[in-house]
């Protein structure tokens, strides 16, 4: 019996130890991402698949479903996640300790490694609520967005440009994902939504029994707006993207930023150089994987970024020839 043990004993070891071995090869990492009809969420898995295929690279990726930019940027900074994607506008905020960061401070640790698609804060009501632009908002009930989410401030920033606060509205802080379906269910007059198109969220919330639209974010009130915020832009919804949106253009103007892919100062120069590779290397593959990629190219990929950019993406522009393309002020001595 003693002998039995004592064997056992030693082939547990030995697989203990040829696991450990295993295990301080393979480096394990985790993407955050959004809620699952979001457009970061199949991101993440078109990453981390390309990455999670070449053996070479020894990196085994994962993707977390969360609540958005602000929670992944907190996440990757906390050690929590190794990268997360994250709004080009939250990025800046982060970065600069504005905003939900204005307590903290500077989240200097905070790295860019490239851009990804571009996303426009999107307002979608219920065709009955009447509502037809941002100021009929008052009085209503709208999703505003879910702490954590990159939207919320937006949605804010959004109302404030027309002289409305969250108390001039009944606000909802729900996640994204189950907007569509109060919208539908008559609970909920509209909800703000910062994401690529095209998106899973918005072909359910436009596809049900009640008739809903994609309402136009412009006027002198978003041109002052855009010339007080450098990271908003102005941008145009392709409605026609969704056939049963109840809109009769194929264009919705509103106010856009861009997806980033962020990681921190504290994750391993080979990782990033490996996603960045991966990526870049195989760009015609990257962007057929999602309709939401179809506008990208490698050049605008290396804009939008505010925070430095991590050594090891650093690394791959240099080999690849791109560092021209870079801003100089997020490069790092
Ligand atoms: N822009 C949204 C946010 O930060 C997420 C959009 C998406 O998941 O595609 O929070």
């Amino acid at each position: 019996m003693k002998k039995v043990l004592l064997f056992t004993l030693m082939v547990a070891l030995i697989a203990g130890a040829a696991f450990a071995k295993g295990g301080s090869e393979t480096k394990f990492v985790t993407i955050g991402t959004g809620g699952v009809t979001g457009v970061y969420y199949p991101t993440g898995g078109a990453i981390s698949r390309m990455v999670n295929a070449k053996p070479e690279y020894g990196i085994r990726a994962t993707v977390e479903s969360t609540g958005g930019s602000v929670f992944n940027i907190n996440a990757v900074l906390s050690g929590d996640l190794d990268f997360g994607i994250a709004q080009s506008d939250r990025q800046y905020q982060a970065y600069n300790g504005l905003a939900e960061w204005s307590e903290m401070g500077a989240q200097e640790d905070l790295r860019a490694v490239f851009s990804i698609h571009p996303e426009s804060i999107t307002l979608m009501a219920s065709v009955d609520s009447g509502i037809k632009g941002i100021a009929d908002l008052a009085g209503k009930r709208v999703n505003i967005g879910n702490p954590g989410s990159g939207n919320l401030q937006n949605s804010l920033d959004v109302l404030a440009a027309f002289g409305l606060s969250e108390a001039d509205i009944k606000a909802e802080q729900v996640k994204a994902v189950e907007a569509p379906g109060l919208l539908q269910d008559g609970r909920i007059d509209a909800f703000f939504y910062t994401v690529g198109h095209p998106n899973g969220n918005i072909m359910e919330a436009t596809s049900g029994r009640v008739r809903v639209k994609i309402v136009p974010i412009e006027g002198p009130e978003v041109d002052a707006l855009l010339s007080q915020y450098s990271y908003y832009a102005a941008s145009r919804i392709p409605a026609s993207l969704y056939s049963s949106a109840a809109n009769d253009t194929p264009f919705v103007n509103s106010v856009g930023v861009k997806a980033t892919f962020v990681t921190s100062a504290n994750v391993s120069d080979d990782v990033v150089y490996a996603i960045t590779k991966e990526v870049f290397d195989n760009f015609d593959a990257f962007k057929a994987l999602h309709p939401a990629y179809q506008v990208l190219t490698p050049e605008d990929m290396l804009t939008g970024l505010s925070a430095p950019i991590h050594p090891g993406a650093l690394k791959y522009y240099e080999e690849a020839g791109m560092i021209d393309l870079i801003n100089p002020a997020l490069i790092l001595d």
